[in-house]
């Protein structure tokens, strides 16, 4: 390219610098500020010269300033050096395990915590980015060193005795010219990818493989990388055309009630070369290639673009790499962008624009968020089987096994034996026919109700079961507590008719009217007293019967037999055993000596005036000693005294027997 074509290009890349390296002060001017939650964190490697490679005799254009900025020097022109500040700024002497500790593993915790995180390499064609990621056996990268703590971690924290179960599974896919492939099952072609409900991004058909160990690891990723490596030799670099992602997931189930379970999702991502086609003289296939892999770039740049400047429409969809990193970029996921550049000149340019795209993404904000939810089997938790782990097309191959496992009498999934014996697993026709119409009627319900997702009949077949199953234990035991109450019931009559006196000291029909005086008993037997009807008759066959009770708050008066001479009002008097009325005496002078003016209206025979006569005679001389003190309370003879004794015995003995409050 000669000075003068290159003169315009060059000041809009100068520009274009200039407004990436305008963002970073700004970005530091600002730094008094609280940070945001989740800013998308940004690290800057710096690869060293490559031995035997062009231009490693020059100068380097790249300089390290401290272990968060850098400089680059336009060697055309010293004016033009350009410097930027971000999280963390590795140097060519760092090494694997500085980027790994410094960047990645403080974001891996998220993981167990239920929440997203992301990591992905950016950079021209040869600047470390395969290296960063996956690193050689000498110098393993940040792939497999995530995995080893990854599933060290699962292990500890999902050991025995511990309350969550935790599961880690692994795919792996790459995007090459828009399309989607799975790397560990190459025949599955363009794969698609879809949103759930709840804003999660999935790949239906993308084979999961569970993993447990780090050679369970190596088992699935070595031959898939094979895979991909088979391709770049026949298509011509193909690695470094295409976007590779390494999904690990991590699912954890609560082994106890409240039974819930949390996914969190690592990406680590391996992006294809971000330099700039037009420049690079492609033709044919790698021309066709360019403009893919500037689609995908090029669309990452607008879509971090219009998450800074918060545009209404952030334009995920527009590309496969987007919208797979719509949960990573201004998403739910705590992300990491590494940025590698090479020292080299003849990268300059494209190491100006990596660096202006990696500090526009410092500004880009996530909002993680745990992603949690109640396990579909609540009501039995169930270790995740190797079956539920599998993508859907084992899952398809292991269907036909899996409905012999439903429909099997005693599923393996069943949580106690005692309920297995309470309630088999039934089919719906062999069901007993009311309770099939209760869930009939109950799944109507809620359907009227516009109720979605709990529908009984319309889940999934092992949760309805579970359900259905509930809803017999719950009868069994409403049956078993009928059956306890009427066998209780049954003996308290039997013991009452076998000892009715035992009951008569307490009850009312030992207590004889006061002469001249009705004796109403209303309140204390409307709550309580239930005699059984050969009792009462017993009683009203009794000489000395005039018994009144109540029935429906009515009074109704059972006469003595004729044959008996009715003996007269005069003839009945209180009697009561000693307890009786030495209890009865004591509450009543508790009332005079504890109890308020209005506590002492509630006594018989006792008005406001007398109430206030009680309190201020006790506060002149003191508590009452025994009841017959009241004697000498100012307006009260013996002959009242003893009447209020009695009256007061009867309905405060009659409300102790039968109304206790
Ligand atoms: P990219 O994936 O960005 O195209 P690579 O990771 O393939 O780049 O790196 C290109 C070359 O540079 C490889 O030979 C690699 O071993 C080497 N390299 C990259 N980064 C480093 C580093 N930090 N230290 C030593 N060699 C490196
Ligand atoms: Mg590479």
């Amino acid at each position: 390219m000669d000075a003068e074509a290159s003169a315009p290009l060059r000041r809009r890349e100068m520009a274009a610098a200039a407004s990436g390296a305008s963002r970073c002060r700004l970005s530091k001017m600002g730094s008094g500020r609280r940070p945001p939650p989740a800013r998308v964190r940004v690290a800057v490697r710096l690869r060293p010269f490559v031995e035997g490679a062009a231009g490693a005799s020059e100068p380097p254009c790249v300089r390290g300033l401290d272990s968060c900025s850098l400089e680059v020097a336009n060697w055309r022109n010293y004016q033009e050096t350009l410097k930027y500040q971000f999280d963390a700024f590795y140097g060519e002497r760092s090494s694997q395990q500085d980027i790994y500790a410094g960047s990645v593993q403080p974001i891996l915790r998220h993981l167990l915590e239920g929440q997203n995180a992301s990591v992905l390499a950016y950079g021209p064609t040869g600047a470390g980015k395969t290296h960063t990621m996956l690193g050689s056996p000498e110098q393993p990268g940040v792939i497999p060193r995530a995995l080893m703590d990854l599933l060290q971690l699962t292990r500890e924290e999902g050991a025995e005795g511990r309350p969550w179960d935790l599961s880690v599974t692994m795919s792996y896919l790459e995007i090459y010219q828009e399309k989607v492939l799975d790397l560990l099952d190459p025949a599955s072609g363009d794969l698609v990818i879809r949103e759930d409900y709840r804003g999660n991004i999935l790949i239906p058909g993308l084979t999961q493989k569970p993993i447990t160990s780090f050679a369970d690891f190596e088992r699935h990723f070595l031959p898939a990388s094979g895979n991909r490596t088979v391709g770049a030799t026949r298509l011509n670099q193909r690695s470094s055309r295409s976007h590779a992602v390494l999904l690990v997931k991590v699912d954890q189930r609560e082994r106890l009630a409240p039974f819930r379970q949390r996914e969190g999702k690592l990406y680590l991502i391996d992006l294809a070369g971000s330099e700039d086609n037009r420049r690079t003289g492609n033709q044919g296939l790698r021309l066709k290639e360019s403009g893919a892999i500037n689609t995908s770039l090029f669309v990452l740049g607008k879509v971090v673009d219009a998450l800074n400047k918060g545009l209404p429409r952030v334009p995920y969809r527009d590309s496969k790499l987007t919208r797979l990193l719509q949960d990573s970029l201004g998403g739910s996921a705590h992300s990491i962008l590494i940025a590698n550049i090479a020292p080299e000149r003849r990268f300059y340019l494209d190491t100006v624009s990596a660096l202006n795209f990696a500090a526009r993404s410092k500004e880009v904000i996530n909002r993680p968020f745990t992603n949690e939810s109640l396990q579909p089997h609540a009501l039995a938790p169930v270790k995740l089987s190797q079956k539920e782990l599998l993508g859907p097309s084992e899952a398809k191959k292991a269907r036909s096994s899996e409905e012999e496992e439903i429909e099997s009498p005693e599923p393996t999934a069943a949580p106690a034996p005692a309920s297995q014996k309470l309630s088999p697993l039934q089919k719906l026709s062999n069901m007993d026919p009311a309770m099939l119409e209760r869930l009939l009627n109950l799944d109507q319900l809620l359907g009227s109700q516009g109720c979605q997702g709990t529908s009984l009949l319309s889940t999934p077949r092992r949760e309805r079961m579970e359900l259905i199953k509930t809803v017999e234990q719950k009868d069994l035991e409403i049956e078993r507590l009928k059956m306890k109450q009427k066998e209780l019931e049954a003996k308290m009559m039997s013991q009452e008719a076998l000892h009715p006196k035992g009951k008569e000291n307490c009850t009312l029909t030992m207590l004889r009217p006061l002469p001249g005086r009705t004796v109403t008993v209303a309140k204390p037997l409307k709550k309580a007293v239930v005699m059984p009807l050969q009792l009462l008759q017993e009683q009203a066959a009794s000489p000395n019967a005039t018994i009144h009770i109540l029935k429906k708050g009515r009074k109704r008066k059972l006469e003595a037999p004729a044959s008996q001479p009715d003996q007269g009002e005069d003839c009945w008097d209180l009697e009561l055993s000693p307890e009786l009325l030495a209890l009865g005496r004591q509450k009543i002078l508790d009332l005079l000596n504890k109890g308020s003016a209005r506590d002492l209206r509630g006594l018989q025979r006792i008005g406001q005036k007398k109430a206030q006569l009680i309190v201020g005679w006790r506060e002149l001389h003191g508590p009452f000693s025994q009841v017959e003190d009241l004697e000498r309370v100012e307006g009260m003879s013996a002959k009242q005294v003893e009447t209020f004794l009695k009256a007061n015995l009867l309905s405060l003995l009659a409300g102790q027997r039968c109304a206790p409050r």
